[in-house]
């Protein structure tokens, strides 16, 4: 599923969070940034 992070207050947010309305839930901005399903840091074991 991709993910989308806040541009105004960084919370990080899911599609299902923003089906209906695309804008963060919290603060109400409408800046959202997508993110790439790899970001983050990749743990592996061994
Ligand atoms: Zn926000």
């Amino acid at each position: 599923m991709a993910k989308y992070q806040c541009f105004n207050c960084g919370a990080n947010l899911t599609e299902e969070d923003i089906k209906d309305f695309i804008r963060c839930p919290k603060c109400g901005g409408r800046i959202l940034i997508k993110l790439p399903p790899d970001s983050g840091i990749k743990v592996k074991a061994r």
